[in-house]
């Protein structure tokens, strides 16, 4: 927690206001059974593309939150180059999605709570900003950080909760009844 905080840079109310929506849709990606991400693409502080996460239900392992906000932000500004916009996440971009924020040359990143198992805007890797790469991107990270990771913590505590009530259901059922 503490290095959380210590990464933690000042962020101004535009950022909160704008990662507030992006709450809105993890917590959208949540209802319908899916990990709680979302997103929000922004373009001279309006919203160009939203997204939440919803691999599962469509059957697509690239429906992250990023890649459908970003996707429509696209379409939105009719150009495959999303100059000039600030991407706001709930949780850091995955190796995948870094890789899209790098070709859409997107200015700004700004993401609520690490991803420290997989994380590629500096947690892990650091994809977005890699000199290697064409392009590089401004990333401010801990925006509503507590709110986007207990979220997250929340749906995976009730998700394992619910597969060991199932387990055990199935358990007793496989006990057979003495008469
Ligand atoms: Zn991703």
């Amino acid at each position: 927690m503490s290095e959380l905080m210590n990464n933690t840079k000042i962020t101004d109310s535009h950022d909160q206001h704008f990662m507030q929506r992006a709450f809105e849709l993890a917590q959208l990606a949540e209802s319908h059974e899916e990990i709680p991400v979302g997103a929000v693409v922004v373009h001279q502080g309006k919203i160009i593309g939203e997204g939440y996460n919803q691999s599962i239900m469509s059957h697509d392992p690239s429906a992250h939150a990023e890649m459908i906000a970003i996707r429509q932000a696209g379409k939105r500004v009719n150009n495959y180059r999303l100059l000039d916009c600030t991407l706001y996440v709930t949780l850091e971009p995955c190796p995948m999605c870094a890789g899209l924020l790098v070709h859409s040359r997107i200015e700004r990143i700004v993401y609520g709570t690490p991803d420290l198992k997989t994380g590629a805007a500096g947690s892990v890797f650091n994809l977005v900003s890699s000199e290697q790469l064409n392009h590089q991107i401004t990333v401010t990270s801990g925006v509503m950080a507590k709110e986007c990771s207990q979220l997250l913590s929340n749906f995976f505590r009730r998700r394992r909760a619910e597969k060991k009530a199932s387990r055990n259901t199935v358990k007793r059922q496989s006990i057979p009844q003495k008469k």
